[in-house]
């Protein structure tokens, strides 16, 4: 599932969605703890949340990793050395 899609599972009053700007556009706005959009609800924003926590420390690790350049870079990291 991309990021896109994942957004698109978040809470309407969640502003990564791509429904919030038509919901502002509506002049309708709720506390996001009492929100009962149908995401809400079913729970897929609890879902599409931890999905992209995630996703964002995959991309920090894949980040932290292009880093090490050699065995003794990986050897220090994990302190072997
Ligand atoms: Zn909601």
């Amino acid at each position: 599932m991309t990021p896109q899609e994942l957004k698109e599972n978040l809470c309407v009053l969640d502003q990564r969605s791509p429904y919030y700007q038509d919901l502002l556009a509506t002049g309708i706005f709720e506390e996001h703890g009492e929100c009962n959009c149908d995401f809400c609800f079913r729970g897929k924003t609890q879902i599409a949340e931890y999905a992209l926590d995630l996703q964002a420390e995959l991309a920090e690790l894949k980040s932290s990793l292009r880093t090490v350049h050699s065995m003794s870079d990986l050897r220090e990291l994990r302190g072997d050395i």
